[in-house]
């Protein structure tokens, strides 16, 4: 048996230091959830993507804080949020780990276009609903949720949220490399990675001691180039740094150590260096590029199931096969698997992108219909509908009925869209039926209800109506009115017994 010399024992010390604490992070969220299924209601959760409820509507969550906490803790000393406490990471050092087990060897794809991408998520997920928020000029009264009794309202089902790891944390660090998650799609690690350019926390170089062996860029999973970067500016100043230390940890001559310095800010000028290992061209950059954003739209709400960070997912998925197919990579003769993955992946991706072509065809021409059926809940609006008036909800009938048929699947939407079509052509027991279907699926959709109530009054079923309003949760501030609209009915039936 070999001998563990001391060089070798420091990285693998802290290999399992950082493996530890990332399991006990993930544990402490385990016991977390189990609380709330043990009690019915917990602290309202701790991931930092409930920060959109405070960009939504002003609500402040243990979610924001948490957020919050890492962009000021990595302003500071850097992304140690990111390698030591975040569970997608966890999921993607735990899959490059076993891809090492299994001498599967993946080669990280560093690429410039792809890494606008997590800050592009960023404005869409946090900065566009606080931008629409103020713009709108709505009354929002700063509010805070610490406990919660519905606790999994935002996040997916379990399916979808297996799928969302195994893509996100498996599939994508197959392909592209480990961390590729976190470098070319994750939106908190645009904000973490911003902040980090300002951290005076910073793994630093003694020049005396480095023989530019590049051991340091070799081990770095977050794929630094870190020897390039000690050489030029004395630090690692790449954003993408997690403060993992695994570099410090393997440096053969103990060159490098995390200190306080100054920041990268101040350590460079300019945009990150343009790593000088396996650069790909701009015309591949292009390819890269068009093949996330057709994996990204064919794939966001496809079904109205697949959410943001999933569909951030399958847009890498595309614009790695995107790539393979410019490299012409893809051959039965080279490599019969990979031939096969990208045919099913592009089978997949095509197939997707003709059912939200459909979906976009079916939610255009049923925009168009927003005054009638507005105007039905005002009682403005007498049916049915004449001919001419009818036409759009015909036309978003029809596509809600493709979208079904090449989907193979029944969608809350078009249930919602025929549901309204049969009510504008006079027939009422239709809209109830779909309307339920749609509340068989999603039983809290508030919108959906209220409608339901609104119409059951307007058609004089005011039992039905009072039953279907008081089940909408009164304290979402988009459905104050339901209350109102109880306490007309019950007093418009009090003035009818009087
Ligand atoms: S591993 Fe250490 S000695 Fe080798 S290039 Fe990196 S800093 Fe220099
Ligand atoms: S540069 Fe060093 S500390 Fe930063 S992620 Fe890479 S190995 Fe970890």
């Amino acid at each position: 048996m070999s001998k563990i010399t001391n060089r070798q024992a420091r990285p693998q010390r802290n290999s399992r230091r950082r493996a530890l604490v990332l399991v006990l992070v993930q544990l402490a969220l385990l016991a977390h959830i189990a609380h709330w299924l043990l009690t019915g209601s917990s602290i309202a959760p701790l991931e930092p993507s409930e920060a959109i409820s405070f960009a939504r509507s002003k609500v402040v969550t243990p979610g924001l804080i948490v957020l919050c906490v890492a962009v000021l803790s990595t302003l500071f000393v850097g992304r140690f949020f990111c390698g030591w406490a975040c569970h997608l990471l966890a999921v993607q050092d735990g899959c490059a780990w076993l891809l090492r087990r299994l001498k599967i060897r993946t080669r990280p794809l560093r690429s410039r276009v792809l890494r606008l991408v997590p800050i592009l998520a960023f404005v869409w997920m946090f900065l566009v609903p606080l931008y629409s928020r103020i713009s709108s000029g709505g009354s929002h009264t700063l509010t805070t949720e610490w406990v919660t009794s519905a606790f999994w309202k935002t996040f997916p089902g379990p399916v979808v949220s297996i799928i969302t790891f195994l893509v996100a944390g498996c599939y994508v660090v197959y392909l592209l490399g480990n961390k590729a998650y976190c470098n070319y799609a994750c939106p908190y690690g645009a904000i973490l990675g911003a902040s980090d350019s300002f951290s005076v926390g910073r793994i630093v170089v003694d020049d005396s001691k480095c023989n530019s062996c590049m051991v340091c860029t070799q081990v770095c999973s977050s794929n630094v180039i870190v020897h390039q970067e000690i050489k030029e500016f004395g630090a690692v100043v790449d954003s993408n740094c997690m403060k993992t230390l695994d570099c410090v940890a393997n440096c053969p001559t103990q060159a490098l150590s995390f200190q306080l310095s100054k920041p990268a800010i101040m350590r460079r000028a300019g945009p990150p260096p343009v790593s000088t290992l396996h650069p790909l061209t701009w015309s591949e950059e292009l390819v890269l590029a068009l093949g996330f954003c057709f994996g990204f739209f064919a794939t966001h709400d496809l079904f109205g199931a697949v959410p943001f960070l999933l569909a951030l997912g399958f847009g890498l998925v595309s614009a790695h096969g995107a790539l393979q197919f410019k490299r012409k990579k893809v051959s039965w003769a080279q490599s019969k698997i990979n031939f096969v993955a990208v045919v099913f992946a592009s089978s997949f991706f095509l197939h997707a992108a003709l059912v939200q072509s459909q979906a976009l065809m079916r939610d255009y021409h049923f925009n168009q219909t927003f005054d009638l059926r507005m105007g039905y809940l005002r009682g403005e609006v007498s049916l049915p509908l004449k001919p001419e008036s009818m036409q759009a909800f015909l036309d978003a009938a029809f596509f809600a009925s493709t979208t079904e048929w090449i989907s193979y699947a029944g969608q809350e939407r078009n249930a919602y869209v025929h549901g309204w079509t049969h009510l504008m052509s006079g027939d009422s027991e239709g809209f109830e039926r779909e309307m339920y279907e749609v509340l068989d699926r999603r039983p809290d959709f508030g919108e959906v209800m209220f409608q339901l109530g609104i119409h059951y009054w307007v058609s004089g079923k005011e039992p039905q109506a009072i039953e279907i309003l008081q089940k909408i949760d009164h304290s979402d501030p988009k459905y104050l009115t339901a209350q109102e609209y109880i306490e007309k009915i019950n007093s418009h039936a009090l003035e009818h017994q009087h």
